[in-house]
């Protein structure tokens, strides 16, 4: 007898339950083979005082399991709770989400009948750090960090998986003509790694424009990888425009955990009413199946389910008079899935999974080795709250503070250079970022010179609020210009 694979499933809340069983059951029909354990996570876990929704013992049988498949669960509203699907990803370092956004014309509503995308957002860094801080009365900040090791593991995620699921083209949106450092490092990682892989075509897109043409004519792209935030909207919108949000799973991928769920929410209004769609979520579980290794039942599971979408068998949310044949409810979609196992699709194209050999050696792959740059400091940008009349005032009375080999080099608020030569139609907040450079760009400077500064700095009644060191890396620039610098 075959093993069985050990998988966590949680059942959640609203419809989770629901769509749940309904998943379980076409997969045990299937021929799945699992032994599952349940886990409580969701509302229940939060209202019993749990703040991130998960209790301890559960990370447990995620560690030992190394698979979970999640229902969707409720935040309650307000209260300090947090986002459990954040702490899982995060606690888990699950980088990769994956989210395929295929329309299934003419069986189900689009206008964009030939869309089949797959979004592969990175998962854990940019602005989704969660480094926020009010600095001053007016301003707060939110860090976006890119790293190259993050950059590196989620675009060769989605190359390989290109290769393994025989797309044709990696796309890559960033921001890179605004964000020259962070999403530019993205894009640099992107096209080194490209390199790798002449059997597929790249391209980069400005994300606005890229956006654009994505809600427009979404089947010019096909395997898409982005940074985080523009990886959560577009997903949202691309599930939506292929048909909708309920027809979509979703992978997040770790070296060690990966979790499967769908991608809509609890839908709290449904449930208990034998109505949800368990779509999305059983479109998740095949993708778990796929990443066991149980590639022949997600084929069976997958083709059976697109029969009965073929057939004109479907829930509320996607049934139209004249397009769908019979309005069901969910336990009735599974049984109808479960009488198709074995067929395949007449008109919508079969699915089909190789075996899986790819998936866990990119997951191993380590970071390329790279010789780290020389890395010398050569000033460092002190950020002040201040609220006067004019940055000529401040201008001139910090540059009496220059010495010890630093230097007034400008300033600028809110990244706009004010001082020198600034314009007086400006606006100005609270917040001024004041550059101090090695003294006749002589070269490196000091910790204790940048401390002695400080000093000053505050000796002279300023708030400094925060410091940014200003570094090279093998003498290139390793921070921002200003706009009008
Ligand atoms: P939702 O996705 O639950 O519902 C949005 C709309 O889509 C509703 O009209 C709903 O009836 C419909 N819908 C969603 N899934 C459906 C399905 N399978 N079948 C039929 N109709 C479906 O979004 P929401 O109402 O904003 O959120 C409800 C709760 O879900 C909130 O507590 C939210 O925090 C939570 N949520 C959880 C997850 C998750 O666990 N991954 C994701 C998103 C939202």
């Amino acid at each position: 007898m075959p093993k069985r694979v050990p998988i966590t499933v949680a059942h959640g809340d609203g419809i989770g339950p629901e769509i749940m069983a309904a998943t379980l059951h076409i997969l045990k029909e299937a021929g799945a083979e699992l032994d599952i354990e349940a886990i409580d996570i969701g509302e229940k876990v939060y209202l019993a005082g749990s703040s991130s929704g998960i209790e301890p013992s559960s990370w447990e049988s995620l560690r030992r399991t190394k698979v979970f498949l999640k229902a969707p669960i409720t935040t309650p509203q307000g209260g300090g709770y947090k986002s459990l699907n954040v702490t899982v990803r995060k606690t888990l370092g699950l980088y990769a989400n994956v989210r395929p956004c295929v329309s299934y014309h003419p069986f189900v509503e689009t206008k964009h009948p030939q869309m089949n995308v797959v979004i592969v957002r990175e998962n854990e860094e940019d602005l989704y750090a969660g480094i926020e801080h009010r600095q001053t009365d007016q301003v707060v900040q939110c860090l976006k960090l890119i790293s190259r090791p993050g950059s590196e593991k989620i675009v060769r995620y989605a190359f390989e998986y290109a290769r393994r699921n025989n797309r044709k083209k990696v796309t890559c949106f960033t921001k890179d003509n605004i964000m020259k450092l962070t999403d530019g490092l993205f894009h640099t990682v992107f096209t080194e790694i490209a390199a790798e892989y002449p059997d597929l075509e790249n391209e980069h897109w400005i994300v606005d424009i890229g956006a654009a043409k994505l809600a427009d004519t979404p089947e010019a792209f096909d395997v898409l990888v982005m940074p985080n935030l523009y990886g959560d909207v577009l997903s949202d919108v691309a599930a939506q425009i292929a048909g909708s949000v309920g027809l979509a799973g979703s992978a997040n991928i770790g070296e060690h955990v990966a979790m499967f769920e769908a991608i809509h929410g609890s839908a709290p209004r449904r449930a208990g009413q034998n109505l949800a769609n368990p779509s999305g979520l059983l479109l998740g579980a095949v993708m778990m199946l796929v990443h066991v290794g149980e590639t022949g039942v997600a084929e069976r599971v997958h083709n059976a389910w697109l029969r009965t979408i073929e057939d004109g068998i479907h829930t509320y949310d996607v049934y139209k008079e004249g397009v769908s044949r019979e309005k069901v409810g969910t336990k009735e979609f599974a049984g109808a899935v479960v009488q198709r196992v074995g067929l395949t699709p007449q008109t919508l194209k079969a699915a089909k999974y190789k075996p899986v050999e790819g998936e866990a050696s990119e997951r191993r792959q380590a970071p390329a080795a790279r010789v780290r740059a020389k890395k010398d400091l050569v000033g460092v940008d002190v950020f002040l709250d201040w609220s006067a009349a004019s940055a000529n005032d401040l201008g001139s009375s910090l540059s009496g503070l220059n010495g010890n080999g630093l230097k007034l080099e400008m300033m600028s608020n809110r990244g706009v250079k004010v001082w020198p030569g600034g314009h007086p139609e400006t606006f100005c907040s609270d917040h001024w970022r004041c550059r101090f450079l090695s003294e006749n760009k002589a070269g490196p400077v000091s910790h204790p010179q940048i401390v002695s500064l400080l000093e000053r700095v505050a000796g002279a009644g300023y708030d400094f609020i925060k410091t940014e060191n200003l570094y090279t890396f093998d003498g290139e620039r390793g921070y921002s210009l200003d706009q009008g610098a």
